[in-house]
């Protein structure tokens, strides 16, 4: 195995050091589930139309091409499994080291793999509601009918009006109880750990900043550089399942010592 190199061994001293960590977590942490994230070449700003569909107007004015825009994002999370840095932060949370798990993300990865605090800021593709009377829907099965061609944007079966998954859609604001917890969370720890966000996404992005402003340490472990690399106590530039492992292998129990014969 290759060694670590510095950045690495000194973001896990912090991590091992820590008692309570807020984790925030971006696409980055979900490429390795084979989820694209948004400024990749096959992402969705690949699209230059996306921004239009992906918008609360644009969902209104054509509910159809907000779907046809997504799909192919639903179809992989539909077919992803939890990635070695999502099950650090189920080890971190046995250890009794987690505050709470921020995520930018809609994919539930981290629930799936066993985190229990997770706060999602932009929603969650899984569940849904009717844009006029609210009703609640289980989005799943909707999905396969527009996937078989059922359906190009699912009718609600009270009223008849579009239905839309619980994500977060431009021109909306965060959900009000998924702030609030994170922003308490985040007044609370003493390590915030990002993990694989571009960190340009506001007001989410705001997270790390007051972090540091509340005395906590900032640790990212991004691919690329991010703005907020200055104001960080470590900096691993790497891939996160690389930084996971090594992690998850230094802050495992030693093993027993053998019997004395
Ligand atoms: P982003 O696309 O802006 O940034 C992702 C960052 O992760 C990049 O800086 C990239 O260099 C880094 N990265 C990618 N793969 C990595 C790896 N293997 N190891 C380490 N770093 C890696 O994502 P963002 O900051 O989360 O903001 C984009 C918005 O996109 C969010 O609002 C989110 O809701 C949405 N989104 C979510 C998903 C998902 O749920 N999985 C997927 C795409 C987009
Ligand atoms: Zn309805």
């Amino acid at each position: 195995m290759a060694r670590m190199n510095d950045p690495s061994e000194s973001a896990i001293s912090l991590i091992r050091t820590a008692r309570r960590i807020v984790a925030f977590s971006g696409a980055g942490i979900s490429t390795e589930a084979g989820i694209p994230d948004f400024r990749s070449p096959r992402g969705v700003y690949s699209n230059s139309d996306a921004v239009e569909w992906l918008s609360a107007s644009g969902f209104r004015r054509d509910p159809a091409a907000f779907y046809r825009a997504s799909m192919d994002l639903f179809s992989t999370i539909a077919r992803a499994e939890p990635t070695d840095a999502h099950r650090l932060l189920v080890r971190l949370e046995e250890m009794g080291k987690v505050e709470a798990v921020v995520t930018q993300n809609i994919d539930g990865l981290h629930a799936a793999a066993g985190s229990s605090k997770v706060y999602e800021l932009h929603g969650t593709w899984r569940t849904g509601r009717c844009s006029e009377c609210g009703a609640f829907h289980n989005m799943l099965p909707l999905y396969d009918r527009i996937l078989q061609g059922g359906t190009d944007a699912p009718a609600c079966c009270l009223c008849s009006a579009p239905v839309r998954p619980d994500i977060v859609l431009f021109e909306e604001l965060l959900p009000v109880e998924a702030w609030q917890g994170a922003v308490e969370a985040v007044g609370r720890c003493d390590l915030m750990l990002v993990l694989g966000s571009s960190l340009v996404v506001y007001p989410a992005a705001e997270l790390p900043m007051m972090a540091v402003s509340a005395g906590a340490k900032l640790v990212i472990v991004n691919l690329e550089e991010t703005s907020y690399d200055r104001a960080a106590a470590a900096v691993v530039h790497g891939r996160l399942g690389e930084f996971a492992r090594a992690a998850l292998a230094a802050l495992s129990p030693a093993p027993p010592a053998p019997p004395a014969s």
